[in-house]
């Protein structure tokens, strides 16, 4: 099938945007899969920095950036991503070339510790601040648990709203797929 599923499009999309030596964020690093995959494209003249409000989720992506070599390109903060401009170092405001955000629950963990609709815009806002010119932000939002919808509008509404003179926005979505299939927000900062 050509049609890829929402997180596989996400990837499909970084791989696009991110270049060896550019600075990336992982706005939520849960398992460190995505972690891994912004390492290895920034190589190691890159940097990533990666944000989740868990100790679980940052031991578990920390293991596996370490078994894939790849520690040393990654700061892990232990923070919200909603504070995401604390913690990124003043040069590269403006420079970060991708931002990913995978939103819902911590897999094969506590349910109910999760992403919440206003710190999430707010951490999207941050984001698109600190983005470089034709850089890019994906969101995969997940509305198949109680809150998820509320989110999703809430991500929706927010990014409808931007100057379309400064920023692309556009959604991946399947229609016609049974169990509420997550969808791919994609936001791309023009040049
Ligand atoms: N991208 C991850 C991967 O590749 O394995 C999966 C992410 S998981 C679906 C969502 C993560 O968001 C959870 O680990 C959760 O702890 C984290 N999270 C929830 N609220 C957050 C916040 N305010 N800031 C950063 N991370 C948050």
């Amino acid at each position: 099938m050509l049609l890829l599923p929402a997180l596989a499009a996400s990837h499909h999309f970084i791989r696009q945007a991110v270049k060896p030596g550019d600075v990336a964020v992982d706005a939520t690093v849960g398992n460190g899969h995505d972690t891994c995959l912004l390492a290895e494209l920034v190589g190691p003249a890159g940097r990533v920095y990666g944000f989740d409000i868990q100790p679980l989720a940052l031991s578990r992506a920390a293991e596996r950036l370490a078994e894939k070599g790849l520690s040393g390109r990654v700061q892990l903060c232990p923070a919200g991503h909603e504070r995401l401009k604390e913690h990124l170092p003043e040069e590269c405001r403006g420079n970060v070339r991708a931002v990913m955000f995978n939103l819902g629950y911590l897999p094969g963990s506590d349910k109910t510790v999760k992403t919440k609709a206003e710190t999430t815009v707010s951490a999207l806002a941050a984001a698109l601040d600190v983005l470089a010119p034709g850089g890019i932000i994906t969101v995969v939002i997940y509305t198949g648990h109680p809150e998820g919808k509320t989110e999703q509008e809430a991500v929706y509404e927010w990014a409808s709203r931007l100057d379309q003179r400064h920023v692309q926005v556009a959604v991946y979505q399947f229609l016609n797929q049974v169990g509420n299939p997550p969808s791919l927000l994609v936001i791309e900062k023009s040049l």
